[in-house]
């Protein structure tokens, strides 16, 4: 495994990250975790070196805090890294930060997280989290032992980033980066910002969750012909850490082959070459002549309140777009109940605020339901 020195305290943190967003479940449509495989998952990864697992208050309904303590509880506490977030969204006062701390530390079974950070921050939560005293809230519960490192994680534009950047004595952030989104969402400028504040940086959604996985197969065949062993997610992980300010990567993994799949890509880890950045970019030329929705599933816009499946809607589109084949959209379309499809949009923008990634929701639905009725 590759480790990463965090400054301040000279730790050493594996390159790779254990995301718990996606953890393998017992029925798609449903949070509940399959624990066993799960679990397993969790072992294969702790033994062959990773030590940063990172979850969330929202993440499976709120079973994933509760598996990822107990499944770490067998290994000595100081040995890994249990990392969650302040669900910024329900926090109304600083009396609330401490209330989810201490639920949440109760949930997982431990007595402090390690890296402890405000959740999913855009321009409107900055403001909240300013009026509310959210950081110094933080402060004091970092006083009072039950949190290392106080950090965010962030889904805005840099105009955004950095004055928050600049707010506070922040010990790390993190950001959606990904070969995608280096321009789409100028995480280059973000990973500028965070490199200039002298903190590092923790990478989320490295695959833009799965999307740089199936890309379309012009743009697989890119990578086959550079290396025909590795697999396409290897590359989007090597990508994110290849860059030096990177503490880790975080990979939501939901199968045994992702988990062995990524701790191969990092044993040994090897950067990108300038070879290998060209093929990347033949690559992302040829996925980006296919028309996408960037949804990631993350699932941040649910419930619509027309019942909706939103995520499940851009997943058959995005099958489609990258595929070019009305039967595939068809079949994938055909697998979402009726009442859950795009033509019942009302176009109410509810899901509109709740989006990290800024997507038109209600008029990519107005397009998706004409598209479906032909
Ligand atoms: S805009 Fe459409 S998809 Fe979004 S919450 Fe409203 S009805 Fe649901
Ligand atoms: S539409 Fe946005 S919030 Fe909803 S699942 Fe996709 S990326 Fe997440």
């Amino acid at each position: 495994m590759e480790y990463r020195t965090f400054a301040p305290t000279g730790q050493k943190i594996s390159l790779l990250g254990f995301g718990c967003m996606r953890l393998p479940r017992l029925d798609p449509d449903k949070p509940e975790i399959d624990v066993e495989l799960a679990q397993r998952m969790v072992d294969y990864a702790y033994e062959h070196g990773v030590n940063y697992f990172d979850t969330a208050y929202p993440y499976h309904e709120g079973l994933s805090e509760s598996f990822i303590g107990a499944a770490l509880a067998k290994y000595p506490r100081e040995s890994y890294n249990l990392v969650t977030k302040l669900p910024t969204w329900l926090v109304e006062s600083k009396e609330d930060v401490g209330r989810y701390l201490d639920e949440q530390l109760e949930k997982c079974g431990v007595d402090y997280f390690d890296f402890y950070l405000v959740h999913s921050l855009n321009a409107e939560r900055v403001k909240k989290i300013e009026q509310i005293g959210v950081f110094d809230a933080l402060v004091e519960q970092k006083k009072l032992g039950k949190i290392r490192h106080i950090g965010f994680s962030f889904h805005d534009t840099p105009d955004v980033l950095e004055p928050l950047l600049a707010a506070h004595d922040w010990e790390f952030a993190q950001i959606q980066f990904n070969y995608l989104d280096w321009e789409l969402q100028d995480a280059k400028r973000q990973y500028e910002l965070i490199e200039a504040k002298r903190i590092p940086c923790v990478v989320m959604e490295p695959v833009r969750g799965g999307m740089l996985h199936t890309l379309t197969p012009e743009a697989v065949d890119c990578f086959k012909a550079a290396d025909p062993e590795a697999s396409v997610a290897s590359w989007a992980i090597r990508y994110a850490a290849s860059f030096p300010n990177m503490l880790t990567v975080l990979s939501g993994m939901t199968a045994m082959e992702h988990v062995t799949d990524n701790i191969a890509t990092m044993e040994p880890f090897r950067p990108l070459s300038d070879e290998d950045r060209k093929v990347v970019d033949e690559a992302l030329t040829a996925y980006q002549k296919a028309v996408t929705i960037p949804c990631t599933g993350c699932r941040y816009c649910m419930d619509c309140p027309a019942g909706v499946d939103i995520p499940k809607v851009f997943a058959a589109y995005n099958r489609y777009a990258t595929g070019r084949s009305k039967s595939v959209l068809r079949e994938a379309y055909e697998a979402i109940p009726e009442s859950e499809r795009a033509h019942n949009c009302i176009a109410c923008g509810a899901c509109m605020s709740q989006c990290p990634q800024g997507i038109q929701i209600p008029d990519e639905m107005k397009k998706i339901a004409e598209l479906a009725a032909k």
